[in-house]
């Protein structure tokens, strides 16, 4: 089977590759980096829905797409669907340095966040949406250099390093996208029975 990947973001790609490639062996991911349709909605669930719906429209295949970002307790949930610009700029370490400016005064017991992503899946019967929440907490400093985004400055539960001093594997089997792609690949396998 080919799944379309609607992602410009070649972390993101490698991701989904790694996890599902490993659940479904005979998946094709392919990716389309079209253009970029504006992310105009409110919620994770409607910016990759306008991803998903693109690139399905685009390629005929079915499409998936995630919008995905970090949520702040103590911030109300931001940034949120705003993390890749959450500077003004998409610029990984400017958006970093940011949040933890803003976090500064801001006690360990109350710095808890989560990584937040949504898959939304398009396929010629219709539309179906998969959510992965990864609980921790925000450190007081960057450290590490795996992974991207947020990473360096994730500390996943149960851990004691950021995401991005994992090693790969490990994040790939506890992240945010890994629980939403596993619910997919779940889904996949489902449908595709005989
Ligand atoms: P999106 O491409 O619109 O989904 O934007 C997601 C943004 O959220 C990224 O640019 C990162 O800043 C952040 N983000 C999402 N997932 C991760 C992750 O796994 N690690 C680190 N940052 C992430």
């Amino acid at each position: 089977m080919e799944l379309v990947f609607a992602t410009g973001n070649k972390h993101k790609a490698q991701e989904a590759q790694n996890i599902l490639g490993s659940a479904m062996p005979d998946l094709k991911i392919l990716t389309y980096d079209g253009p970029e349709p504006v992310e105009s909605g409110i919620s994770f669930l409607e910016n990759a829905r306008i991803k998903a719906r693109a690139a399905y429209a685009a390629t005929g295949k079915p499409a998936f797409a995630d919008d995905s970002g970090i949520a702040v307790e103590v911030m109300g949930g931001a940034p949120g669907i705003f993390s890749a610009i959450w500077s003004g700029t998409r610029d990984d370490k400017t958006n970093r340095d940011l949040l933890l400016a803003q976090l500064n005064d801001i006690p360990e017991e109350n710095r808890a966040a989560a990584f937040v992503c949504t898959i939304v899946l398009v396929t010629d019967s219709g539309e179906v949406s998969f959510t992965g929440i990864w609980q921790g907490s925000i450190a007081d400093a960057a450290s590490g250099d795996a992974g991207f985004g947020y990473d360096p400055v994730f500390i996943p539960e149960g851990f004691e390093q950021t995401a991005a001093e994992l090693d790969p594997d490990v994040k790939n089997a506890f992240s945010h996208r890994s629980m939403a792609m596993r619910q997919m690949a779940g889904y996949l396998s489902e449908i595709e029975r005989p």
